[in-house]
């Protein structure tokens, strides 16, 4: 409940919640549309990407990040099995794991370490440090909100 002493003189007790909505929406004329617009381009930035097998928020579209000029990248490990994957600021719902190595750097002064899904302990991709830290999330097992 709003009380009278917060707004002294403004506003009488059980008139301020409706009043205020009014008064915006009269003297803002053409406001709604444009925020409504806005909104549409923060959700596409801020679309959630889960991991697939879980559906834990793992990060968000506005964390991608390029590097070396791609955001996406083809790897493939000793085994010969290729991964594509997509580079990301952050990732909360990643649990790195083990130690990080610089065997077979995938990126030149980078170490690596191996992260997993913090909900289905599944291998989601790993953490890269070197001059920065960034994740390389392997996309087939994301998947968008
Ligand atoms: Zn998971």
């Amino acid at each position: 409940m709003i009380d009278g002493p917060a707004y002294p003189g403004v506003f009488g007790p059980g008139t301020f919640p409706d009043g205020l909505f009014c008064r915006d929406a009269a003297d803002s004329p053409g406001r709604d549309s444009l925020s409504i617009e806005e909104d549409e381009s923060e959700k596409e930035e801020q679309k959630g990407l889960l991991c697939r097998r879980c559906h834990l928020l793992i990060t968000s579209a506005r964390e991608r990040l390029e590097k070396d000029g791609s955001h996406l990248h083809t790897f493939f490990n000793p085994a010969g099995i290729v991964y594509e994957i997509g580079c990301f600021r952050n990732a909360p719902g990643c649990l790195p794991f083990g130690p990080s190595s610089t065997e077979f750097a995938w990126f030149s002064g980078y170490s690596w370490q191996v992260v997993y899904c913090r909900g289905c302990q599944q291998h989601l991709g790993w953490r890269f440090a070197g001059e920065d830290r960034f994740y390389g999330l392997i996309v087939n097992k994301l998947a968008e909100a």
